[in-house]
């Protein structure tokens, strides 16, 4: 798969959020990735060029567009990147990352954590567009109601692609939350994911996040070599 670098346009720009925002640019001839990858976006920030990796909240199967998702973090690059509007230029270059899916697996388990749900969003899109076997269990980590970006689209993936499950915990949810408020441990992974042992394991969030959920899972004997990790340094 070869690395692409282009400047794009950007073509929407969609609010996820109160601080989520989403932008897309149109996808060139010959940008090929994998449900998983990321790209480094490059824009202008208080006029020198600032570069940032961000995963693809797109997949492979949406032809029209590349998609990435930002968190809002009031800091300079962020502020740049808000305050773009559709026409502004940003340079690109990718696909790049080794946490990828390509439907080689029977079963996956993807654990996210905040704008980890990125890459997670992508590969259950990919499954379900490609009306792939692959049995799918995504745990999604949040704080509040309103970081639950993608929530109406997964329910309505589940609605299409009976092989995806997915389990939602909010660690700061308001009092009208009446589900999980604990972050993702090995009772919750043994409760939403018995057959935990035969899956594969996709990892995005913090980096102290993905350290955590690494180690969970060493801990109830899933092996290394099962686990794929995405470390959102700098998130
Ligand atoms: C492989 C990969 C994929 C990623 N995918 C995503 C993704 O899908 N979505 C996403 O949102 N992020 C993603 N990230 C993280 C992303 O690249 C940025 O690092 C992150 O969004 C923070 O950007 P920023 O705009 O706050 O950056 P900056 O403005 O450069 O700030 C970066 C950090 O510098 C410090 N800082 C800067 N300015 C100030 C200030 N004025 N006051 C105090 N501290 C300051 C803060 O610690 C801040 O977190 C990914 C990272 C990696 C490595």
């Amino acid at each position: 798969m070869s690395i692409l670098k282009f400047e794009g346009a950007v073509i929407e720009i969609l609010p996820r959020s109160k601080n989520i925002k989403s932008f897309r640019f149109k996808r060139p001839e010959g940008f090929d990735f994998k449900a998983g990858q990321y790209i480094i976006v490059t824009i202008a920030v208080d006029g020198k060029n600032v570069s940032k990796p961000f995963s693809l909240s797109s997949s492979p199967t949406e032809k029209d567009y590349i998609e990435f998702t930002k968190r809002l973090t009031g800091h300079e690059f962020s502020n740049a990147l808000d305050s773009m509007e559709v026409g502004d230029i940003a340079g690109i270059s990718g696909p790049f990352g080794k946490m990828t899916f390509e439907g080689k697996y029977d079963k996956i388990a993807l654990l996210s954590g905040g704008i980890g749900i990125t890459p997670m969003r992508s590969i259950c899109r990919y499954c379900t567009d490609m009306g792939l076997d692959t049995d799918v269990v995504l745990i999604c980590s949040d704080r509040t109601e309103d970081d639950m970006i993608f929530w109406k689209e997964l329910m309505q993936m589940m609605e299409h692609n009976p092989n995806l499950k997915v389990f939602q915990t909010l660690t700061r949810a308001s009092e009208s939350w009446h589900g999980c408020r604990d972050r993702i441990n090995a009772d919750i992974l043994k409760e939403q994911i018995p057959d935990y042992n035969t899956r594969e394991f996709f990892i995005c969030g913090s980096p102290g996040m993905v350290k955590s959920m690494v180690e969970m899972l060493l801990s109830v004997g899933v092996p290394r070599e099962k686990i794929k990790r995405e470390s959102l340094a700098g998130y």
